[in-house]
């Protein structure tokens, strides 16, 4: 049986994993999971998992919570992680924490040399260089939880990352794909909540819609699979059936399918490299739709073609862009800016910026923060 650890049990990523912890209860079991505000749901997640280790990251809450639940040891505090993974040395984590609040966990959990199960796809983007490093030093193993990462390292499988000429990311197009730009300045709150065929997180569901999702996932495969990022595309496939695609060296492209359901590329990231015995999902070939594909339109997508140019500059760049763009999501789900104006406020953060070349975590962390709180104070 492997022993789990789930970070972020109460979130979009954390449910589904706890779903598919309970279809595979002979297989998993969750030594400890975490959460940052929502202790109640925490709590009844963890008894209905049977979980005897909770980490409550916020300390504020410390003096709100009389009564821990039976039979259960609370901790607190990002402080507490590094003892409590290397006392119950669990096979994976699940890190499915939001926003840059999750690289902390990420690199904790590999420099212990446990293995890493990553939903939060930030920590690539703002730390890749340092996640290879620690990956080279000891044997953890990097596996995304992201539908379309699980769909590229199921296609490559086994063959050369050198014989993999193309990596290509589909992206729904969100739910302003037929909306005219002139408009975007009415969209409201809840209508970007109403992503199309993917039910997720509120930052996540933001960022489809200004496709800085998908800037983020190609700068995640870049460090995932080591490739350029001229050889990394994004294409919008609005049926989001077809999760990624990789071309080969020999002009073969291979796809992963399925209906969009993250329990899936959760189930296959905690099983990996195994494919287990699962009825969570089932996809018949003849009910699938027609399945199309256009390109990104840089006028409907600005946010994407800024992220990923800035981004492949590397050094601190991907760090500010990331902490910018997840301030003005915050106002923009604050209602205190506008849908276009989130795109206004990174790109002017990044204009105003000097790069500072292959930067170590706490200038990464420091920078992060830096940024994330002169955006929300000037706003
Ligand atoms: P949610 O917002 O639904 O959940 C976030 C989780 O992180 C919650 O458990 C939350 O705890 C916890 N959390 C929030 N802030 C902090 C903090 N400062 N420190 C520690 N924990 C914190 O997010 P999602 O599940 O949608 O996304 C999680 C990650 O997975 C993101 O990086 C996202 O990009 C990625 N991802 C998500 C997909 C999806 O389908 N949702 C698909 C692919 C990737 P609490 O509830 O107590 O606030
Ligand atoms: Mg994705």
């Amino acid at each position: 049986m492997k022993k789990i650890a789930i970070l972020g049990l109460t979130g979009s990523i954390g449910r589904s994993a706890a779903d598919v912890i309970l279809s595979h209860r002979q297989e998993f079991q969750v030594v400890l999971a975490s959460s940052h505000n929502n202790y109640q749901e925490l709590f009844r997640l963890s008894h209905e998992l049977a979980i005897p280790n909770l980490l409550l990251t916020n300390t504020e809450l410390k003096s709100r919570i009389t009564d821990t639940p039976e039979n259960i040891r609370l901790y607190w505090g990002d402080s507490e992680l590094s003892q409590l993974l290397a006392e119950l040395n669990p096979d994976i984590v699940l890190n499915a924490i939001s926003g840059s609040a999750g690289l902390y966990s990420s690199m904790v959990t590999l420099s212990l040399g446990i293995d890493l199960a990553l939903a939060n796809k930030e920590s690539l983007v703002m730390a890749g260089h340092l996640i290879n490093r620690e990956l080279q030093r000891s044997a953890a193993r990097l596996i995304p939880v992201d539908s379309e990462h699980s769909a590229v390292l199921q296609a490559i499988g086994s063959t050369p990352l050198s014989q993999v000429r193309k990596i290509i990311l589909t992206a729904s197009g969100g739910p302003f794909l037929q909306l005219p730009p002139e408009e975007f300045s009415s969209i409201t709150v809840e209508r970007t909540m109403q992503h199309p065929t993917w039910s997720m997180g509120p930052k996540i569901t933001v960022d489809s819609a200004t496709m800085l999702n998908k800037a983020l996932e190609v700068i995640e495969a870049h460090w995932l699979f080591h490739k350029d990022y001229t050889d990394i595309q994004a294409v919008v496939h609005p049926q989001s059936i077809i999760h990624s695609l990789v071309e080969f060296c020999d002009g073969s492209l291979l796809a992963q399918l399925g209906f969009p359901n993250m329990k899936l590329p959760i189930l296959y990231a905690l099983s990996y490299p195994d494919h287990l015995i699962s009825d969570l999902s089932s996809t018949n070939i003849l009910d699938l739709p027609w399945l199309s594909f256009l390109p990104l339109d840089e006028e409907r997508y600005p946010l994407y073609y800024l992220a990923v140019a800035a981004s492949a500059a590397g050094g601190l760049m991907p760090t500010i862009m990331n902490a910018a763009n997840e301030a003005a999501v915050t106002l923009f789900l604050e209602r205190k800016i506008s849908f276009p104006a989130i795109h206004r406020i990174v790109a002017d953060t990044l204009n105003s910026q000097n790069n500072f070349p292959d930067p170590d975590l706490e200038t990464i962390l420091a920078a992060n923060l830096e940024t994330y709180s002169r955006i929300i104070n000037d706003n």
